[in-house]
C-alpha cells in the first residue's frame, strides 16, 4: 500500500479501536486464511466465578473415621446446585466444601491465575476464612502446590494429579457433569488424597458466536487453541459452532507457539488472538498476531494489532479496514 492508503488504514482502525503496528500489518491483515483464538479471555470475558464446590466426603457413608484405614465407599458429595449461585443467602456450605475450599483457595492466595482468582473470591463469599501458605509453588499450565495449615494441598488439573500421582477416579462423573457445561474442573487434593473439585465458570463474549460465523461465511478457518481440558474446550466450541476438528485443548504455554508454526504451510497465512502472557510466543509466531486491549502487557507487546474495546468482532472490522484500504491504491 501507498504511504497515503496506510495512513488512512491505521487511522480508520484507531477511530474504530483498532491498532495497527505499522502499514505491513495491515496489508498482511486482508492476506490472513485461518484465524485461531485463545479461548478464556479472548472469546470468553476472562472474569471467572466459582460456581460449583463438591467436596470428596469420607465420613458419608458410615458417618465416621475408619480405623482400617482404608478408603471404602469414599463418595462424591453433590450440593445439587445449591452453592451454584456465587454466594447466595441460601447457599450452604457444609463442614466439608468448606475445608476443601479453604484449603484450595488460601494456596491460590499469591497465584495470579484467574482461576486462583476465582477461588479466593468464591471463598470470601461464603465467608470462608483464608491463612497465607507457608509455602508456595505455581507450576505453569497445571496448577499450584502449596503447603496450608501443615497441610499438602494440591490445585490444578489432571495433567497436575497424574504427575503428582494422585487419582482422580471417584471424580471421574463430577469432573465430566462440569466440564460438559464449559466450566474449568479445578482438582483438589489434600495430603496426597483426592478431596473434591471445584468449577469455574466464564462467560462467552456477547460477539463471539457472531465472529466465528461472519469468519466462516467468509471461508476462512476458524481454531480454538487453549491451556484448558479437552471436555471444557469442546464444550465452548459447540456453544459458538466452532468446528470439533478445529479445538486443541491442553495446550501447554510453550507449546502454543509450535501449534501455530505447524498451522503456516505454505500457502495459509495464520492471525492468532489472544490475551495472556501464555499467548505472547503464538502471538510473534503468528502471521500476524491480534491482542485483545485488556490483556496482558506480554501480549500486546508481542502484538501486531490491538483490540481496544475487548470485542472479537473487531476481528472482522480489522479485516475489512485492510481490504477497503488496500482496495483504494489499486
Ligand atoms: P488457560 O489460561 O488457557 O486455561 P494455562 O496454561 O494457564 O491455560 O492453564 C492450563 C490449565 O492448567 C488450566 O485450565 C487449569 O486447569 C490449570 N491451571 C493452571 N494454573 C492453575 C491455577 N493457578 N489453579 C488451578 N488450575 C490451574
Ligand atoms: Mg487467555
Amino acid at each position: 500500500a501507498t504511504p497515503a492508503a496506510t495512513m488512512v488504514g491505521t487511522a480508520l482502525g484507531a477511530q474504530n479501536g483498532v491498532l495497527f503496528k505499522g502499514g505491513d500489518v495491515l496489508e498482511r491483515v486482508q492476506s490472513v486464511d485461518t484465524v485461531v483464538f485463545d479461548k478464556t479471555g479472548t472469546l470468553t470475558t476472562g472474569e471467572m466465578t466459582l460456581t460449583d464446590v463438591v467436596a470428596l466426603d469420607r465420613t458419608a457413608a458410615d458417618g465416621g473415621e475408619r480405623t482400617d484405614g482404608s478408603r471404602g465407599t469414599s463418595e462424591l458429595r453433590s450440593d445439587g446446585g445449591a452453592v451454584a449461585s456465587g454466594g447466595g443467602a441460601d447457599a450452604e456450605t457444609t463442614p466439608a466444601e468448606t475445608r476443601l475450599l479453604r484449603a484450595a483457595a488460601s494456596a491460590e492466595r499469591g497465584s495470579e491465575h484467574p482461576l486462583g482468582e476465582a477461588l479466593v473470591d468464591g471463598a470470601a463469599e461464603r465467608g470462608i476464612d483464608l491463612t497465607h501458605p507457608e509455602t508456595f509453588e505455581s507450576v505453569p499450565g497445571h496448577g499450584i502446590l502449596a503447603s496450608v495449615d501443615g497441610h499438602r494441598v494440591l490445585v490444578g488439573n489432571r495433567a497436575l494429579f497424574d504427575r503428582e500421582g494422585i487419582s482422580v477416579d471417584a471424580a471421574e462423573s463430577t469432573i465430566e457433569d462440569v466440564a460438559s457445561q464449559g466450566k474449568t474442573p479445578v482438582l483438589v487434593a489434600i495430603d496426597g488424597d483426592f478431596a473434591g473439585v471445584l468449577g469455574v465458570g466464564d462467560t462467552v463474549r456477547e460477539t463471539a458466536k457472531e465472529t466465528v460465523q461472519e469468519l466462516l461465511d467468509r471461508g476462512l478457518g476458524v481454531r480454538l487453541l487453549t491451556g484448558d481440558n479437552e471436555r471444557t474446550a469442546a464444550a465452548v466450541a459447540a456453544e459458538l459452532d466452532i468446528p470439533s476438528g478445529c479445538v486443541r485443548a491442553d495446550v501447554r504455554p510453550e507449546e502454543k507457539a509450535e501449534v501455530i508454526d505447524s498451522l503456516r504451510t505454505p500457502g495459509t497465512r495464520v492471525m492468532m488472538v489472544g490475551d495472556g502472557v501464555n499467548d505472547a510466543p503464538a502471538l510473534a509466531a503468528a502471521d500476524v498476531g491480534v491482542a485483545v486491549g485488556s490483556g496482558t502487557d506480554v501480549a500486546i507487546e508481542a502484538a501486531d494489532v490491538t483490540l481496544m474495546r475487548d470485542d472479537p468482532s473487531d476481528v472482522v472490522k480489522a479485516i475489512n479496514i485492510s481490504e477497503a484500504t488496500l482496495q483504494k491504491v489499486k
